[in-house]
């Protein structure tokens, strides 16, 4: 069973802006996908429709083996974790402890389960929890913020991850970091990133989205060592790979 299929994806913007026009892909259990392309592609676009937060307007979603249909989003927002690229639209609950404890509240998790299940998420993203769990959201660093976001979403313990530009604003060190977990995660991964070098180093295979469309895709280790076609498609190749 593949853990997510899209069939045909098509989704128009309330003001006719035509963001997906039949997007296609699928990704089995385990694979790392990273998702390239220009600014406008429909990436984020896309990304919405993978736990319900936009509907298709034609065309299919599968997520492990069900149809993404209104009936089933619990189950597809339990499969399917969401980190937005901008932690302040995922982040709500006063505090550290409270934000990383919301999901798995709601999912019956509670007392020493819980405390448990919180910690070890903020250990696994490199949060020290006797420093974090108190500290208010709000005032966190950008970097502290995507790794609480980060945590919020494994705390759920979903099969398939999907970050959108998780790299971006991140210093060369919370960089460095990201990337080491993105590879010792066990789960499917879906990332959609301009981090051409992040790409290389965590995903096996990429997908090329252009104007919302699929304009290629493949291993990651070909594709992105393919300087025309990047540069047809507004991408430059990764920075190890120039010169
Ligand atoms: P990417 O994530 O690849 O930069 P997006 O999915 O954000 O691309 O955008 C795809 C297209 O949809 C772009 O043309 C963008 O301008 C448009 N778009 C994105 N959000 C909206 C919106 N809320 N309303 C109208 N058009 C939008």
């Amino acid at each position: 069973m593949k853990p997510l299929v899209v069939e045909s994806l098509f989704y128009t913007y309330p003001d006719g802006t035509q963001a997906l026009r039949g997007v296609s892909f699928a990704l089995t259990a385990g694979q790392n996908v990273a998702l390239v392309g220009p600014n406008g592609s429909g990436k984020s676009t896309l990304l919405l429709h993978l736990n319900g937060l936009l509907e298709a307007e034609r065309g299919t979603l599968e997520v492990g083996g069900q149809p993404l249909k209104p009936q089933n989003m619990d189950f597809v927002r339990r499969y399917v974790g969401l980190v937005f690229q901008n932690p302040e639209d995922q982040l709500f609950m006063p505090t550290v402890q409270e934000d990383v404890a919301f999901g798995p509240q709601n999912l019956g998790l509670a007392g020493t389960e819980l405390t448990n299940r919180v910690r070890e998420c903020l250990e696994v993203v490199g949060l020290e929890p006797a420093r974090f769990l108190e500290r208010p959201c709000f005032n966190l660093s950008l970097g502290e913020k995507k790794r609480v976001a980060l945590a919020g979403v494994l705390a759920m313990q979903p099969e398939v991850l999907v970050l959108d530009e998780p790299s971006a604003g991140l210093d060369p060190r919370g960089r460095r970091r990201l990337i080491r977990l993105l590879q010792d995660f066990p789960q499917t991964k879906l990332i959609a990133t301009h981090d051409l070098d992040l790409a290389l180093e965590t995903c096996s295979e990429t997908i090329l989205l252009e104007r919302g469309l699929v304009i290629t895709s493949g291993p990651t280790s070909q594709l992105l060592r393919d300087r025309v076609l990047l540069e047809t498609h507004g991408l430059e190749l990764p920075l190890s790979l120039q010169g």
